[in-house]
């Protein structure tokens, strides 16, 4: 059913939840699992304290990629695939679906910022109306509490 899927992530607590959803289906599936992190692109030339900081952001997002790989391959998934790419996040993930045919998409309710101000994040809203394919998304265990 589901041969590639994948898991956007901000490298936040509000992300942190739907990995574990997006290991499992795709162990329970045999699918390839694709880690994507989205820098955003400056708009305007920086200087150097400003892309000093920007480089040290792009770090974190590495690594908080390069971790969720490690842990997926720990569990049991066959193919993982980290991957970091620059732009608006929200384009970005979609286009990533489109051109590697990915076939399921999971994600946060929220991630770094938004956390008390909507029902869902802007990355989250956009993806879920604009995707091709379904997409999955995870609260955090005390939001579905709140129900
Ligand atoms: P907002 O960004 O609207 O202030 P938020 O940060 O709480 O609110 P989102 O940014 O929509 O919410 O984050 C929800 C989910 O979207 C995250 O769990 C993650 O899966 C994905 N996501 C958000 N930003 C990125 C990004 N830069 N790269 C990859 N995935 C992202
Ligand atoms: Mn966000």
């Amino acid at each position: 059913m589901y041969e590639r899927i994948l898991l956007p992530t901000d490298g936040s607590e509000g992300t942190e939840h739907a990995v574990d959803h997006a290991i499992a289906l795709a162990k329970q599936f045999g699918a390839a699992l694709d880690v994507l992190h989205v820098t955003d692109a400056p708009v305007l030339p920086l200087d150097a304290h400003s892309q000093a900081l920007l480089d040290a952001i792009e770090e974190e997002g590495r690594s908080a990629v390069e971790e969720i790989v490690e842990r997926a391959s720990r569990r049991g998934v066959g193919t993982v695939a980290g991957v970091v790419r620059e732009g608006e996040p929200y384009r970005t993930i979609l286009d990533y679906v489109d051109e590697e045919d990915v076939d399921l998409v999971v994600m946060g309710t929220h991630g770094r910022t938004g956390l008390d101000r909507y029902l869902l994040g802007s990355v989250t809203e956009r993806v879920a109306r604009l995707s091709d394919v379904p997409v999955v998304i995870v609260p955090r265990p005390d939001e579905a509490a709140e129900e």
